[in-house]
């Protein structure tokens, strides 16, 4: 009997550690810090009591006060466990824990030395008893507020343990003959009850290992459907974005229209004119070669000079954003000036360039020609409010490393010192009509290019707002 008991303590201690060893994923998985993972603990005491039961004849019988101590501290834990599932307090009970166990651990000490076989297993038993009643009550109000089949399951080997152990207190206390025994001369049918009840604990552990595996398939479809959701939720801002790149291009050019269509009637009206001049001449049949050369090459000119203006605002209004290319910064400066230059000859602003050629970058020609019209059209309404009589605009192209740098100057306001820090957010605007799109629209699109933007101010008044673009390789 003695063997026997010796070799299943064994056999149970192995089958703990097999489980133990399949648990350790979910316990790095999870890197919990709080009491979710006090099972583990559990099932480690569990493991050591068994193993304590298994070799006590061998080495010492103190090993029995050891292993039943570390038996019972596993149910602890597990009550532990079950009221952490809840989200109740188990600070103040884990730190009680020590002390519980030494006092435990004392008293069997003392039972065994001085009481019978009966009076320890009244000890222990009803110890066990106490703490599967609470893991119970725990167990049913986790239950409660969400149902689980891993948790009734853990339910009914609890409950199954419990009357076991009912059953095996009522065996032994009821049987008078055994008094001077010990744990592995106890009789067969009570020592049936008991492991049987060991093996309802196996069950437990398997249940609650199932119970996270649970958990851990939940959490990762929950991770799916969040991804998924946060896939469309970007997608949804690019739309947006996209949008309000649109709504932005219109207020821009919409302010240069005015001066856009004062620009094409220039030549528009001196074609008319140079066209009823050729006809008059041609009906009156005045027209010799030279007169017919001059008025042909005026109307040529006039009619590029036309065309260079509807190129220009070809390009900043067709959509070609998905198309990446290579393009000359220097071009699509030449295009964006082509539209301002109406308005920069009105508001006799002068403009400077020093811009080298042949610096490439791959981008949208669209968007980044919107960059450049959003910051002149800066530039030029902040010398509107300036003072000083020299207004002007230096815009700069050259190579910086593996990027190109653009810097924009002007002799204007300059940006308000409380207004820096905003400088680039949305909807920060200090014009009483300014939506405040343009410069977050700026970093926006820059910034999409890998690129970065900011301002810095100018030696005795105006703004100069940079811009750096990686270099087409
Ligand atoms: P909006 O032009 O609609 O106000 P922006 O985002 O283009 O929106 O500009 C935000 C603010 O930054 C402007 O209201 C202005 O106060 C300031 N700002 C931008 N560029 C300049 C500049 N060149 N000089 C002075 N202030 C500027």
């Amino acid at each position: 009997m003695k063997f026997a008991n010796e070799t299943l303590f064994l056999v149970f201690s192995l089958l703990l550690s097999g489980l133990f060893i399949s648990a350790i994923p979910y316990f790095r998985k999870r890197k919990l810090s709080n009491f979710n993972n006090i099972w583990l603990l559990a099932l480690g005491l569990n493991i050591f009591a068994f193993l304590c039961f298994a070799s006590a004849s061998t080495i010492s019988p103190f090993l029995l006060t050891i292993a039943n101590s570390s038996f019972v501290a596993g149910y602890f834990f597990l009550g532990l466990f079950a009221r952490a599932i809840n989200q109740r307090p188990t600070q103040f009970l884990s730190r009680l824990s020590p002390l519980l166990f030494i006092v435990f651990a004392c008293v069997f000490e003392y039972i065994r030395q001085s009481s019978t076989f009966q009076v320890r297993v009244f000890f222990v038993v009803s110890t066990l008893i106490v703490c599967l009643v609470w893991i119970l009550t725990e167990l049913y109000s986790a239950r409660k507020n969400k149902p689980h089949i891993q948790l009734d399951f853990l339910m009914f080997t609890t409950f199954a343990e419990l009357l076991l152990g009912v059953i095996r207190l009522w065996l032994v206390l009821s049987n008078t003959s055994i008094v001077n025994i010990n744990l592995y001369e106890e009789p067969f049918l009570s020592s049936l009850v008991r492991w049987l009840a060991v093996s309802f604990t196996v069950l437990s552990y398997v249940s609650i290992l199932g119970f996270w595996a649970e958990v851990l398939s939940q959490e990762n479809s929950k991770n799916i459907e969040d991804n998924i959701r946060i896939k469309s939720l970007l997608k949804e801002r690019e739309a947006l974005i996209a949008n309000l790149l649109k709504a932005n291009k219109t207020a821009a050019t919409g302010a240069l229209s005015a001066s856009i269509a004062h620009e094409l009637n220039q030549p528009l009206g001196a074609s008319s004119i140079n066209i009823q001049f050729l006809r008059r001449k041609l009906e009156g049949g005045l027209l010799n070669l030279e007169i017919g050369k001059e008025v042909l090459d005026a109307l040529e000119s006039d009619n590029k000079r036309v065309a260079t203006i509807v190129r220009s605002l070809r390009s900043i209004f067709t959509e070609h954003e998905s198309n990446l290319e290579e393009y000359d910064l220097a071009d699509l400066i030449a295009n964006v000036l082509e539209i301002v230059k109406p308005e920069l000859k009105a508001k006799r602003i002068q403009m400077q360039l020093s811009i080298d050629k042949g610096l490439l970058v791959k981008i949208s020609s669209n968007e980044i020609e919107q960059v450049i019209l959003n910051l002149l059209n800066n530039a030029i309404q902040s010398l509107e409010g300036a003072n000083s009589s020299l207004r002007s605009i230096v815009i700069v192209v050259k190579a910086d490393g593996d990027s190109v740098l653009l810097s924009i100057r002007d002799t204007g306001v300059g940006v308000p010192v409380e207004f820096k820090q905003n400088l680039f957010e949305l909807l920060s605007t200090t014009k009483q009509t300014g939506m405040g799109l343009g410069l977050w629209l700026c970093k926006h699109i820059v910034t999409r290019y890998k690129g970065s933007i900011w301002h810095e101010d100018v030696e005795g008044g105006g703004a100069q707002f940079h811009f750096r673009l990686p270099k087409a390789s």
